[in-house]
């Protein structure tokens, strides 16, 4: 059993994201002096310039701010996905990830929305190695708010 697509190197710096979706969480830097998340793995934050983070779990909650459908195959082990679905999704928190959508029956963009509330999945693809994804959020089919 292996695994064909990329895996991301893992370092001192992103270790805690890495752990925390190991165990079904989502965890992101957080800087100590305005408050902002961040989606890159530096010890420092890029909105206001401090030099201090500390990592914080969010809710895994959000909804889907971007979406495309990939049609080339940009990465290896990607060829039998092709055309797959690539969406941003901007958490509850503020920040916004590259991920991918799951739990859709053709992952087609009319499935998935710009708006769409969605939440967070884990998918254990080695040992070390969980990726999150997001799928709609289980109420999604509740009426709206
Ligand atoms: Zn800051």
């Amino acid at each position: 059993m292996s695994y064909a697509k990329p895996l991301p190197r893992i370092d001192d710096h992103s270790r805690p994201f890495w752990d925390a979706a190991k165990a079904g969480h989502l965890m992101l830097p957080r800087c100590d002096a305005c408050g902002s998340f961040h989606t890159y793995f530096e010890p420092w934050c890029n909105k206001c310039g401090h030099e201090g983070v500390h990592w914080e779990r969010l809710s895994g909650r959000g909804r889907i701010w971007a979406n495309c459908r990939f049609h080339k195959i940009y990465f290896a082990g990607f060829e039998k996905d092709v055309p797959y679905n690539v969406a941003m999704v901007e958490l509850e928190e503020g920040c916004r990830l590259v991920t991918n959508i799951v739990g859709l029956e053709r992952g087609t963009l009319d499935e998935m929305p710009i708006g769409m509330e969605v939440e967070a999945v884990f998918e254990a693809v080695t040992p070390e190695v969980t990726l999150i994804k997001f799928a709609p959020m289980a109420s999604a089919g509740d009426a709206g708010e």
